[in-house]
C-alpha cells in the first residue's frame, strides 16, 4: 500500500516524501488507516526502529485542528533525548500544515523558555512526564483541549518510576481522550494502566 491509500493528507505525503519515505512500515500499515477513521485507543508492541513516531505521528498530526492554538495532542517520552527526536520528526512531517506547531517540554532545559513558547501557542506537545507535572504545577500549560495522548517507550518510563506522574498527568486530560501505548515489552504494570485508563484498545504486535 501507499501512503496515500492509507488516508495520509497531501501535505504530510510531501514533506515525508522529502524525507525519503517510499512506502509505509507494517506499524504504519495498521496504525494509521485505523487512526485515520477515527482516533481511538491503540496497544502497540513495537520496538524502536520499527517507524512508530510515524503511525502515531502522521495521523495526530493530520487530525490536529490548526485553527485553535491550544494544545490538543500530548506524546510522553521517557528520555530528553526520545523526546527531542520526536518533535523533530512530527515538526519534519508537519512543515508544509501551515500554524502547526509542536513543542518539546524536558528537563534539563531552561523552563522559561519553554513556557513562553506555550504562551505563543501550540497545538502538540511532547514532554518527558517530571518536566510536564512542573509545568502543570506552575498552570503554564492548559490541557483541557487534550484529546489524544501518547505514551512511547511505556516500558522505559515505568522502568524510570514514572508511573506516578504518568497517573498525575492523565487525571488532568480530559476523560474523553484516546490514548496509543507503544511498549517494547508488555510487563504487567503496563497490563494495570491499560485496564484502568483505555476503552476497547486495538491490539497489535510488530
Ligand atoms: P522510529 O521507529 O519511529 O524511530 O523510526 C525508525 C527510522 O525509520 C527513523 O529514522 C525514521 O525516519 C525511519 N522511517 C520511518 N518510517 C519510514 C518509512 N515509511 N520509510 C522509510 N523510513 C522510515
Amino acid at each position: 500500500k501507499t501512503f496515500e491509500e492509507l488516508g495520509v493528507a497531501p501535505e504530510i505525503r510531501r514533506a515525508i516524501e522529502e524525507m525519503g519515505y517510499e512506502s509505509p512500515m507494517p506499524v504504519q500499515e495498521e496504525v494509521i488507516p485505523y487512526l485515520l477513521d477515527e482516533v481511538r485507543d491503540v496497544i502497540a508492541l513495537a520496538q524502536t526502529g520499527t517507524g512508530k513516531t510515524a503511525a502515531f505521528g502522521l495521523p495526530l498530526l493530520q487530525k490536529v485542528d490548526v485553527k485553535k492554538n491550544v494544545p490538543q495532542a500530548l506524546i510522553l517520552a521517557p528520555t530528553r533525548e526520545l523526546c527531542l527526536q520526536i518533535a523533530g520528526d512530527l515538526a519534519d512531517y508537519s512543515k508544509y500544515i501551515d500554524n502547526l506547531r509542536v513543542l518539546p517540554v524536558y528537563g534539563g532545559s531552561s523552563i522559561d523558555s519553554q513556557i513562553k513558547t506555550l504562551r505563543r501557542g501550540v497545538q502538540v506537545i511532547v514532554a518527558t512526564p517530571g518536566r510536564l507535572i512542573d509545568l502543570i504545577n506552575r498552570r503554564t500549560v492548559d490541557l483541557e483541549n487534550i484529546k489524544y495522548v501518547v505514551l512511547d517507550e511505556a516500558d522505559e518510563m515505568l522502568n524510570m518510576g514514572f508511573t506516578e506522574s504518568i497517573d498525575e498527568i492523565l487525571s488532568k486530560v480530559p476523560d474523553t481522550r484516546s490514548m496509543l501505548l507503544f511498549s517494547a515489552t508488555m510487563p504487567n504494570e503496563i497490563a494495570k494502566i491499560t485496564k484502568k485508563y483505555m476503552r476497547e484498545p486495538k491490539d497489535i504486535t510488530i
